[in-house]
């Protein structure tokens, strides 16, 4: 199957709402090129340098996503052009973007990152910390970072069950905060190739998508 296949399948598959980022993480400019040639304009990159550098390479209508960590020092490198950064997962750094959008006079888009899974490592507010961030105004205290909404990952398991009820606890916590807001959020950003049908069956409207789209990695 080729890339653009791979696109047309996964398009036909996802209900007219749902957003799909192709996640191009390590993936030559070629690759990407051929999924734009076949309509795809949202992308995915985890790693700050590396998409900086594609988008110099690449078609100037191609929104980038950044949704890996995000490292405060390495902001200005996007921060010109970048489309929707999901990954803010502790406060400094929507202060740190908040700043490098005024100096790019442009407001960036931004998600909140919660953590969903039981794995340790992932990065990510915690459901309370996120209510008490929300809550105290956190999200809307900054004019050039704009909380669009949050992103979470599901724990790496076979136990649907498991993986469905983290998503749909993350979608519960997004449409409780999310409609407390003065501009209600509008993006939740969870499913990746091996889980997003149970992410799109618990409310997610956009999902990252990689290795099913471009191969495994
Ligand atoms: C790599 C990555 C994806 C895509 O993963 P696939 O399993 O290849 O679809 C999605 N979200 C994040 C945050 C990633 O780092």
């Amino acid at each position: 199957m080729s890339i653009a296949d791979n696109l047309r399948r996964l398009r036909a598959e996802l209900p007219e709402n749902v957003t799909l980022v192709a996640v191009s993480k390590t993936k030559p400019v070629t690759d990407i090129l051929e999924a734009y040639e076949a309509g795809q304009r949202d992308f995915g990159e985890n790693r700050i340098q590396e998409l900086a550098a594609k988008y110099e390479e690449l078609p100037k209508d191609i929104r980038w996503h950044m949704i890996g960590h995000v490292q405060t020092n390495k902001i200005k490198y996007i921060a010109p052009f970048v489309h929707l950064i999901h990954g803010v997962d502790r406060p400094k750094v929507l202060e740190e973007i908040n700043k490098q959008g005024e100096k790019n006079g442009r407001v960036i888009s931004c998600l909140l990152q919660v953590h969903i899974a039981e794995e340790e490592s992932k990065f990510g507010f915690s459901a309370s910390e996120l209510e008490e961030f929300v809550k105290s105004g956190g999200a809307e205290a900054f004019p050039h970072a704009e909380v669009c909404g949050l992103m979470g990952m599901a724990t790496f398991t076979n136990d649907g069950q498991r993986v469905l009820r983290e998503f749909e606890g993350l979608a519960q916590l997004y449409r409780s905060l999310g409609s407390t807001v003065n501009k209600p959020w509008s993006i939740l950003s969870m499913g990746m190739s091996g889980d997003w049908p149970l992410a799109v069956q618990a409310g997610s409207n956009l999902v990252r998508v990689g290795s099913a789209i471009f191969g495994g990695r």
